[in-house]
């Protein structure tokens, strides 16, 4: 993956970041922190906590949601670790390229198709 690719999956992964940041509820010093700045005009936060702590979400399914809105988050970071270091979108296992098309399609990926399917199948026997 050339610079100009990886630059602009950085700004994807970044912005998916604060996304998820912002689902789960901590908009908080993080956000807050790495924005302050450079946030000109953004849209806002008028909606949010909206579906936080309703009442038709049990406390499970909502620890559920947060334990996996930080798994997600925690991939997020690894991926632009893999940006920073220029492996992003280099498959872990096989060393192939993984297809940008799916890096779009889930920016975490850290391993091109046919290897994860391999794992999967390996993790359920
Ligand atoms: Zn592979």
């Amino acid at each position: 993956m050339n610079k100009k690719e990886l630059a602009r999956f950085k700004k994807l992964i970044q912005a998916e970041r604060e996304r998820v940041l912002e689902r789960l509820g901590v908009i908080g010093e993080e956000i807050t922190d790495r924005t302050s700045g450079q946030s000109s005009g953004s849209q806002g936060y008028s909606n949010h906590m909206a579906d936080i702590g309703s009442d038709a979400m049990g406390q499970e399914q909502a620890f559920m949601h947060a334990s996996q809105g930080n798994e997600y988050l925690r991939r997020l970071d690894d991926a632009l670790i893999r940006v920073e270091k220029g492996t992003y979108g280099v498959c872990e296992d096989c060393t192939n390229k993984i297809p940008v098309k799916r890096l779009q399609a889930y920016l975490a990926a850290r391993l091109c198709v046919t290897c994860k399917s391999k794992r999967e199948r390996l993790q359920r026997s």
